[in-house]
């Protein structure tokens, strides 16, 4: 027989072949049933806490590592208000920079690495000058890939900026809470850092779902992390994902462990 002629077989297709693997499959829809839960307990759609454009928005991401909101956010307004544009902070001495951002962790290191992403921007092919206004236009695997390449950009980070900010794409950001809830109710494996869970977590949720959507599944696993299952004595009896979890040690309908 000639393989190449129209009468020969079509070679299989193994991604068509193989049967979906049923773990899999019942972990997407226990990931879809966490979600409608926590949104129910949460009230979704929960409004977007951020205006921010995506430049301000990944400066201020930057600052907020391993930093109490409260401090960055006190820094990130300092930033603000001492320079009036991001080219400013760029082309300012780092000395000026660091004493803005007293108010934030590590405001020595931070400076100077502020300022090298700013500059990184200005010079990239892709952008028009100190702006990532094009990211709009891009896939988000692109997008968050372009952004990580950045020193100091991680995953949290680059879906932060495109999330949260006014270009409002669909990427999931997972912070401790929502990561710590991610783990306890076996959405991610025990020992998966907060890094990987990204993807991990990202896949499986629904190809289409819209930013909004995407939102709403990161801040209501995060403010059930917040308000519920706390580090430390979560509130296992209030739980409305009680029959979900799995954590072993999770506490007894009557409190005990
Ligand atoms: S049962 Fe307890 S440990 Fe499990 S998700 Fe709910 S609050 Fe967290």
């Amino acid at each position: 027989m000639d393989l190449f002629s129209d009468d020969a077989p079509a070679p299989p297709d193994p991604a068509a072949a193989a049967p979906p693997d049923p773990a899999a499959v019942a972990l997407h829809e226990k990931a879809l049933v966490v979600h409608d839960r926590l949104c129910e307990a949460y009230g979704c759609p929960i409004d977007f806490f951020s205006t921010k454009d995506p430049l301000s928005e990944l400066v201020s991401a930057l600052l907020s590592h391993r930093t109490k909101n409260a401090d960055s956010g006190r820094a990130y307004t300092q930033l603000r208000e001492r320079f009036p544009t991001w080219e400013a902070v760029r082309d300012a001495p780092t000395d000026e920079v660091k004493e803005a951002l007293a108010p934030c962790t590590w405001p020595e290191q931070k400076a100077p690495r502020v300022q090298a992403v700013l500059r990184a921007i200005t010079d990239a092919p892709e952008t028009d000058g100190l702006s990532l206004d094009v990211l709009a236009d891009w896939p988000v695997d692109r997008a968050r890939r372009w952004l990580q390449a950045f020193k100091g950009v991680g995953p949290k980070t680059s879906a932060a900026v495109l999330l949260f900010s006014t270009l409002r794409r669909p990427a999931l950001p997972v912070d401790s809470h929502h990561h710590r809830v991610a783990q306890r109710l076996g959405l991610i494996p025990p020992t998966m850092a907060v890094g990987p869970s990204h993807d991990a977590l990202a896949a499986l949720l629904p190809l289409d779902w819209d930013a909004q959507t995407v939102y709403d599944d990161h801040e209501a696993l995060m403010l059930h992390g917040q308000k519920c299952c706390f580090w430390r004595n979560p509130a296992c009896g209030r739980c409305p994902v009680y029959d979900l979890c799995v954590w072993p040690e999770k506490k007894g309908r009557g409190g005990a462990a």
